[in-house]
């Protein structure tokens, strides 16, 4: 079932693509995916601000086991375009040599933030890497980046709700809307 109303974002109109059930249920279904996945490894869940809080937040929840949860902050978006380079504005505060990590993004869009940031985790030796995003946009892949679990894959258009902004509104959506075209 999809929310029926579009939604007005300061000049841009968005359509309804997933609904608040829709995506708690594929949130429910990633959660018991990790907990059979991570089953008494206690792992350290690293939740990608800002867009991520959202889905992170109902993930862990959906985590039945033992574990622990930092946040970093990267940016690389201004309005609906990647500005092509990526800021590190906050750092994560936890040992990482030796943990068992999930790393969580909302969206995967060409792939830089996620490339950049799994390679930078790599250089200080975790037991594993395990990465999950809320959405992928497959079409728009232009780096090389493995992702472990997907919530949905998306058509290449801007989309907004579940913790995704535009301009800084809209995070606070329990669904996931898509830019109308025209
Ligand atoms: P990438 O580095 O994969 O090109 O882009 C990843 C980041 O760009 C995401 O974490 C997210 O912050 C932002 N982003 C990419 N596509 C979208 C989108 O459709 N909507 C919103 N709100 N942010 C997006």
């Amino acid at each position: 079932m999809q929310p029926d109303e579009t939604v007005t974002i300061l000049d841009l109109t968005f359509t309804p693509l997933f609904s608040e059930q829709k995506v708690q249920a594929r949130v429910r279904e990633l959660g018991t995916a990790l907990t059979d996945r991570f089953a008494g490894q206690k792992p350290l869940f690293i939740s990608i601000l800002s867009g991520a809080f959202v889905f992170a937040s109902d993930l862990i929840r959906s985590f039945k086991g033992d574990c622990e949860v930092g946040f970093v902050k990267l940016s690389s978006y201004k309005g609906t375009q990647s500005t092509g380079s990526i800021q590190t504005v906050m750092g994560l505060e936890k040992e990482i040599a030796g943990r068992h990590l999930i790393v969580v993004e909302d969206i995967v869009d060409t792939g830089r933030t996620l490339h950049y940031f799994l390679n930078l985790l790599e250089q200080q030796r975790p037991a594993s890497i395990c990465a999950v995003t809320f959405l992928r946009k497959p079409e728009a892949a232009a780096f090389p980046v493995q992702v472990d679990f997907v919530g949905f894959d998306i058509e290449d258009k801007f989309v907004v709700g579940y913790g995704l902004d535009y301009e800084g509104w809209g995070r606070n959506l329990p669904g996931v809307y898509q830019l109308s075209a025209g």
